[in-house]
């Protein structure tokens, strides 16, 4: 059964658990829906192509839909800076006929990314109530650039009393090493740490590999289903939102389901 318990609060799930005094977050499709968001700054920049420029219907959409494979497959490339990788990606994918939209293309696309990466308003209210009680920290796997440029054009320095970024430092997520020194550079120990994250194998593995307090799984799937030898998390939540009333329940409460016994509705 999950231990995760009310910071300051005598109404722990088990007698031993630590109180949770710290939270920590994964970034992506976690607390942003960056795939989700991604593919649909694609699919409205695909219409403006068409609409604005006049680049056929099939052919905008092949264009963007190419330019977001190539993109996922490489976000960052060392050799070149983010602005320049990226316009040299929009100059493959649009092809010779219409490679000379490539740099208005590339800021129409930054421009749509992040109004479509945005925090949602309740994810915002969220991490400010649970500011109230908890330490929240981040810890996102990704390139340093890539994932600074999220956090810069999202703002989220000001919601946040740590920022992690793998890309950084000499680990990433699941390695246990990465979560210690988050916990070192909060002065809290794992056992008050909650993980919440959306990747089994990086969020929830390495939660349970540092001895977190608790690991809160958010699904990117409807129907998620936990295989044999998948790292269990202690609690499964629909949204980033529900964590707030997963850490305040109140005296009485029922205790924490066990994910591992309804992973199949994802509830
Ligand atoms: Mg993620």
């Amino acid at each position: 059964m999950a231990a995760l318990g009310r910071k300051n609060s005598t109404t722990t799930t088990t007698a031993a658990a630590a109180a949770i005094t710290t939270v920590l977050f994964d970034l992506d499709n976690t607390l942003i829906e960056t795939r989700k968001g991604d593919s649909l700054a694609c699919r409205k920049l695909s219409e403006e192509l068409t609409q604005e420029y006049g680049v056929p219907q099939e052919l905008s959409s092949k264009v963007t839909t190419g330019y977001l494979k190539q993109f996922r497959k490489c976000p960052d490339n060392p050799k070149y800076s983010l602005d320049a990788w990226r316009i040299s990606l929009w100059s493959k994918a649009l092809g010779e006929s219409y490679s000379y939209l490539n740099k208005a293309v590339y800021e129409r696309w930054l421009e749509l990314r992040y109004h479509y990466l945005a925090l949602t308003g309740d994810t915002v209210s969220m991490l400010l109530q649970l500011r109230k009680k908890y330490l929240i920290g981040l810890i996102t796997n990704g390139p340093s650039n890539a994932q600074w440029e999220k956090i810069q054009k999202l703002s989220l320095n000001q919601y946040f009393d740590l920022i992690l970024v793998s890309g950084d430092l000499p680990w990433e997520k699941p390695d246990p090493r990465i979560f210690e020194e988050a916990c070192q550079c909060l002065k809290v120990t794992p056992a008050e740490c909650i993980m919440v994250g959306d990747k089994l194998e990086t969020d929830i593995q390495g939660g349970i590999e540092a001895g977190l307090g608790g690991t809160v799984w958010i699904p990117t799937t409807e129907k998620p289903r936990l295989c044999a030898g998948d790292p269990k998390p202690d609690v499964t939540i629909k949204h980033a939102t529900d964590i707030y009333s997963v850490l305040n329940r109140g005296p009485g409460a029922p205790e924490l389901e066990d994910s591992s016994s309804n992973a199949s509705d994802g509830s």
